[in-house]
């Protein structure tokens, strides 16, 4: 994607960043809406997070040892997936990459229940281990890849690919193979196949179903965690925000977080049940290990990152987003052309299609190639889009209303271009 693989043209090389913009070779500035595909929470290179990278850094750039700054993270997620009393972690492991983190979680469910089989959802992305990436969102449906070469057959046979938001779907994988599933892996709400939204009661029905066969529920929140609030998707649900009735009962086994959670440094992690995660090493039999986990940096930037995003934020986010969704659904109104606006939390993508988009058919079934001409105007015009038209939204912190002002300002063009295109 970062080759505009999809939507043409040459790709900027960025120089810098700051706030809601970046900079490229060229010295042009854009106001950004990728945010690095997500960890720019707080804007680009917020001073207070490079402060306390620079801070870190001076004391050495990696040990491969364990450090306090680890564990006060650690705590910190702990702390915030903890909604009204209701916990849904005991126990947390730092890696670097959200694909090690969802990998790490699919080796421990197998590990914990003994069993060979994962199931995912069409459309969904988990990174780019071996058995994650059939009919995956992201960079594969961006290039409209089945999954990817150089994966036996026998590898990705041990992952069964269901359509997202189908209860029913669920219930025939868990017939079908019997005490034969360790996992379903879940996105908390899908985010890479544009944005597809969980049917409510749709994860508190995962989690049910998973206990019920004896399987582990793993809820990928690399790209949800602390971004859609400050305890990601599931704290929505827990909190009542989202997820219908029910929404507030349930727990995951096991939880990924990626993006944010580093604050731009390469930082991921996973965590979940004290019994399931104490069979990672060295407490038990299924192995993990990073040089580079836990890096200082990182953590540093992770822990600057969680301290200042606070509910201000968040409601920033939500209000800047709101906005440029509102505008979006106006420059197409306008035009009388149907577009549908896909939603959860802050995250929003735009589908060309009249209709919900509840699965990665429905994203699939759309005008995609208009997104070309729509993102090469919005460029053009100084905003710089996600390249692909499966790709959320992102904004920031740091996106004050003068910049939501020049969004806005660009919409009814690029939106023209779309429609004529
Ligand atoms: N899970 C989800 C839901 C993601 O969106 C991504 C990345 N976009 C990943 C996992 C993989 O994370 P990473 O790119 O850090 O390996």
């Amino acid at each position: 994607m970062r080759a505009y693989g999809s939507v043409g043209g040459t790709p900027r090389f960025v120089s810098r960043a700051a706030g809601a913009h970046v900079t490229d070779v060229a010295g042009r500035s854009y106001v950004d809406l990728v945010c690095s595909w997500g960890p720019a929470l707080l804007g680009h290179a917020h001073p207070e997070v490079v402060a306390a990278v620079q801070e870190a850094a001076s004391r050495g750039l990696s040990f491969g040892a364990p450090t306090h700054g680890e564990t006060e993270l650690a705590e910190a997620i702990v702390a915030r997936l903890d909604v009204g009393g209701r916990r849904a972690l005991e126990r947390v492991r730092l890696v670097s990459t959200g694909t090690e983190a969802t990998m790490t979680a699919i080796r421990l469910a197998r590990g914990a229940t003994d069993r060979p089989l994962v199931v995912k959802f069409a459309g969904h992305y988990h990174g780019h281990s071996d058995g994650l990436l059939a009919e995956a969102g992201s960079g594969v449906a961006t290039q409209g890849l089945p999954g990817s070469a150089g994966i036996p057959a026998e590898v990705a046979a041990q992952t069964l690919v269901l359509p997202y938001n189908d209860l029913g779907a669920v219930d025939a994988a868990f017939a079908a193979h019997p005490g034969r599933i360790a996992a379903v892996i879940t996105e908390a709400a899908g985010a890479n196949a544009g944005v597809l939204r969980p049917r409510d009661g749709f994860n508190a029905a995962l989690a049910a179903r998973t206990r019920e066969h004896g399987a582990l529920l793993i809820l990928d929140e690399v790209l949800t965690g602390f971004r859609v609030g400050p305890a990601g998707w599931w704290g929505r649900e827990a909190a009542g925000l989202e997820g219908g009735e029910g929404a507030t009962s349930w727990t995951p086994d096991l939880v990924t977080f990626g993006k944010v959670v580093g604050g731009g440094m390469p930082l991921a992690a996973i965590g979940g049940r004290r019994d399931v995660m104490e069979l990672l090493a060295p407490l038990g039999p299924v192995y993990q290990a990073g040089t580079l986990s836990g890096n200082p940096l990182a953590v540093a930037a992770g822990l600057a990152t969680l301290r200042l995003a606070d509910d201000a934020v968040y409601a920033r986010v939500d209000a800047a987003s709101g906005a440029v969704q509102a505008g979006l659904a106006d420059a197409f109104a306008a035009l009388g052309h149907p577009v549908t606006i896909s939603r959860a939390g802050s995250l929003f993508s735009l589908a060309f299609r009249d209709g919900v988009v509840r699965d990665y058919d429905d994203a699939r079934d759309q005008d995609g190639w208009r997104y070309r001409a729509f993102f090469a105007s919005m460029l053009e015009q100084g905003i710089s889009l996600p390249p692909s038209v499966f790709e959320a939204w992102f904004l920031s912190a740091a996106h004050d209303d003068a910049t939501i002002d020049t969004i806005l300002a660009a919409l009814p063009r690029a939106a023209r271009a779309a429609v004529e295109a």
